[in-house]
């Protein structure tokens, strides 16, 4: 049994059977347990081994050792917008870099220009967020505080597909939409967070990985939620954690590892998905249109186009009734998009590849 809709929403995202199957059990009862997900105390013994194992488990994934820390937070990739200029930007003479290639980077820069000093490397604005930057194109400060970018930018189907960044200059990177998606240097990067809902989870549950260099430099002065210090020293029990979410993370890690194999063969994976929808936009003949420079194509959010809005309202309508959810684009960009998180099988894709050579045969 499956969900009755091939989902390929922006997020929250489809997530595997194998673990809704889990879930749905555990909602009435966790295997050994004899309660609810729903109702386990978070002072449990039991939920304090699951924290310790879901850490494990993203370590494992990552090949990262005690010199990171893995967090299990709330209030969303948002929250981190914030929290984290907080914790390195109210010193004198501190300075961040950060990277705008889209709407949720732009949105990460409003929120840390609240909190201190910010200089912008480059500015994707000007050419409308359809391509990403080369290296040699960041105005990067080596004295820089941190250096903050978004890996995926969700919106906009772009996705970086090199490390950046100067060495000796923390790395921090907004992962939300791909994260564990592909093999990833994570030991390169200071601190990385990524909401659950897209790759991961439910939404309620951020994982923030950082390493005890940047730790060290982080402010205690602040409130304790917000506090790194505090949340890492409590294994992100400071207060009532979403255990229920935190569990359906434990379970999709799980499955990663088991039935996926690890993240060498979700990447190719997630590559083969990813190319068989842009072959079929780019053999469209510009009936599709891909909104991103290909060399910049997310595989996670395939964005695109249609002739006209008309034919785009065609598209959804025909797609809804032939099975697909959440294709339209962010309400910030309009036109199409199609998510093919970890949890979308090939097999969905398959089908929506289809559905897309249908669509324009129907139409020639
Ligand atoms: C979806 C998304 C966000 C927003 O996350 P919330 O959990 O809703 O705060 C932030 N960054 C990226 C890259 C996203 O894709």
């Amino acid at each position: 049994m499956h969900p009755n809709q091939l989902n390929f929403s922006g997020g929250p995202g489809a997530l595997p059977d194998r673990v809704l199957r889990q879930l749905q059990e555990a909602v009435l009862e966790v295997p050994g347990v004899g309660l609810s997900i729903l109702g386990i105390s978070h002072r449990s013994d039991w939920f304090k081994a699951l924290v310790e194992q879901a850490e494990s488990q993203v370590k494992q994934l990552l090949g990262l050792d005690s010199a990171h820390h893995v967090l299990f937070l709330q209030g969303g990739a948002t929250q981190q917008f914030s929290m984290v200029p907080m914790a390195f930007l109210n010193r004198p003479g501190s300075q961040a870099d950060y990277l705008t290639t889209g709407y949720w980077s732009q949105k990460a820069l409003v929120d840390a220009r609240q909190q201190g000093a910010i200089q912008q490397v480059w500015e994707g604005q000007d050419n409308g967020y359809t391509r990403l930057p080369q290296p040699e194109e960041l105005r990067l400060n080596p004295k820089a505080t941190y250096f903050h970018y978004v890996s995926n930018e969700t919106v906009e189907g772009l996705q970086h597909h090199q490390v950046l960044g100067l060495e000796g200059v923390p790395r921090v990177c907004d992962m939300s939409s791909d994260f564990l998606s592909r093999p990833l240097h994570a030991d390169r990067f200071d601190l990385i967070y990524a909401h659950a809902q897209k790759n991961l989870g439910p939404a309620g549950v951020t994982v923030v990985v950082m390493s005890d260099d940047l730790l060290q430099k982080a402010q205690r002065n602040v409130p304790g939620f917000l506090n790194y210090h505090t949340q890492i020293d409590a294994h992100s029990n400071f207060n009532t954690p979403p255990v229920l979410a935190i569990y359906v993370v434990h379970l999709v890690l799980r499955w990663l590892q088991e039935e996926v194999g690890g993240l060498v063969r979700m990447g190719q994976l997630n590559q083969t998905k990813a190319q068989h929808l842009y072959q079929v936009i780019d053999q469209s003949g510009g009936f599709y249109q891909g909104r991103a420079h290909a060399a910049d194509r997310s595989l996670m959010n395939v964005c695109f186009r249609l002739p006209s809005t008309e034919l785009e309202a065609q598209f959804l309508t025909q797609a809804s009734a032939a099975g697909f959810t959440g294709l339209a684009g962010h309400r910030s960009t309009g036109g199409l998009r199609a998510s093919l998180y970890n949890g979308v099988t090939l097999e969905a894709t398959l089908v929506l590849a289809e559905f897309m050579r249908h669509f324009q045969h129907a139409r020639a």
